[in-house]
């Protein structure tokens, strides 16, 4: 399976047909043993196949005519429901689409079904989700990466175009890597949150999974831009980024990486092919600097903090009265207190926990201020490093996926596998995730690069060039 940019020009030549490519991917999807998808909208796929293949013979193609695309399971569509991974949503499905999916649906893509992923979105391995773990697809011993575990294998394993995900501290970039595509996560503002289920909503950001630049740009164009059901997405004019990919002397960029003793933190197989990366930007001319960074590794304590915080207040909505699953009562059963109890996991449960303690009243300042005042601390820095440079380098994860059960029973662990992409999400900044070889056992490694908000077209424009530098 091409990508779709390439795919577009094939339906243009004739040389396919948008409806062979949906029935052949529907029956790879069927055939799968990864259990990337919750639930598969086959029937409306097939339908807009349709559509789709008649615009084209018509020559009026939309920007995302005849696209593939999984989504994953925190962002609503209507009238296919929307789990979150959750018992507490299993049986609910939506009567709106999220801003995202009205805008992709508008420009013709398809949706082929909704992606697995850990419990609205809270993990590190998609071992959290109600539904199963979803596999790696390059070694079924691994596991995917999280939260969006399934966005990320079924773009890997051609189940689909292009996914969405989610990112609220890595779970786009991270399984990225793990899976080996291309993962974007956009300036905080710059794509709606309408109809994404919260988990930390001054977080949160909607992004992509593809197996191309070109394809991640197409797709962000059409999701991004102001929103009037999202007071927090910018009204900043809007670049576009497809047309610009080739814009800037990418040769003349400055780049700024991390101080070595962080890096060094890293596995072998990492820091091996981060280096063998920064010889080869040097090589190519460009301008590497180190820059201190100071208490960058703050970053996950900070965001644990954040996001715990914001989703105890978010996840207070499910009680069993309002939306999806509801608890059978007893007499003297409290409704709110069975419902959650029954309706959610262990990983939920301790963010709740987590959070309503980081919060509360005693505990306030020590902990919930210190953060906001940490997070301030971090923006500030990020800011003055792009007063010079025009992106940061750094590895995606620390290491390359790990095995089912390795980390599931020791969360501080587990948490950081996070430590190279939450800071991104508290400075509300862009940050991409490319693939970059292998280790010894076959498993993808991931760059990342970040740039200075609302620079999404450098930073896409930049990944083209350095993946094109390594081929
Ligand atoms: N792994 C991180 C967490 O568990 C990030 C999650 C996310 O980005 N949604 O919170």
């Amino acid at each position: 399976m091409v990508d779709y940019f390439n795919f577009r020009k094939n339906i243009i030549d004739n040389r396919t047909s948008i409806i062979s490519e949906v029935n052949e991917t529907l029956n790879r999807i069927k055939s799968s043993n990864l259990n990337s998808f919750i639930t598969i909208a086959e029937t409306e796929a097939l339908q807009q196949a349709e559509i789709s293949q008649v615009r084209f013979n018509n020559g009026n193609p939309r920007e995302l005519e005849g696209m593939i695309i999984a989504v994953k399971d925190n962002i609503s569509t209507n009238g296919i429901r929307t789990t979150c991974a959750s018992k507490i949503l299993n049986n609910y499905t939506p009567i709106y689409d999220a801003t995202v999916v009205a805008r992709m649906k508008t420009q013709g893509a398809i949706i082929i079904g909704k992606t697995n992923l850990d419990e609205f979105a809270m993990g590190s391995s998609n071992e959290t989700s109600y539904f199963g773990p979803v596999l790696n697809p390059i070694d079924n011993e691994y596991v995917p990466g999280g939260s969006s575990g399934g966005s990320a294998t079924s773009v890997t394993a051609e189940l689909c175009h292009t996914a969405l995900g989610s990112d609220t501290g890595g779970s786009i970039r991270q399984p990225a890597a793990f899976c080996g595509n291309i993962g974007f996560k956009p300036t905080y503002g710059r794509v709606s949150r309408y109809g994404l289920v919260a988990f930390a909503s001054s977080l949160d950001q909607i992004g992509t999974f593809s197996r191309s630049i070109e394809d991640a740009a197409l797709l962000y164009d059409v999701i991004a831009g102001k929103d009037e059901m999202d007071a927090t997405t910018s009204g900043n004019r809007q670049a576009n980024t497809i047309e610009n990919l080739d814009k800037f002397d990418f040769k003349k960029f400055k780049i700024a990486v991390l101080d070595d003793d962080i890096i060094n933190q890293c596995d072998d197989a990492i820091k091996e092919n981060y280096f063998y990366n920064l010889d080869l930007l040097k090589k190519n001319g460009l301008q590497v600097e180190e820059i201190k960074f100071d208490n960058f590794d703050a970053s996950i304590a900070t965001y644990y903090i954040v996001a715990t915080a914001e989703a105890s207040s978010n996840l207070a909505r499910f009680d069993g009265v309002r939306y999806g699953y509801r608890a059978e009562l007893q007499q003297g059963d409290d409704l709110m207190v069975k419902t959650r109890s029954e309706g959610f996991g262990a990983e939920v449960k301790r963010r709740i926990m987590l959070g309503t303690y980081v919060l509360s009243s005693g505990y306030y300042d020590a902990y919930y201020g210190k953060a906001l005042k940490a997070r301030r601390l971090m923006y500030n820095q990020y800011k003055q490093m792009f007063s010079k440079f025009d992106l940061l380098f750094l590895p995606t994860t620390p290491s390359t996926a790990f095995k089912f059960g390795e980390k599931i029973n020791d969360p501080i662990s587990m948490y950081l596998s996070d430590m190279f992409t939450t800071s991104a999400n508290l400075a509300s900044i862009p940050a991409i995730s490319v693939p970059s070889g292998k280790d010894s056992k076959g498993l993808p490694i991931g760059m990342q690069f970040q740039a200075d908000t609302f620079e999404e077209s450098k930073l896409l424009g930049f990944s083209k060039f350095f993946l094109e530098l390594n081929k």
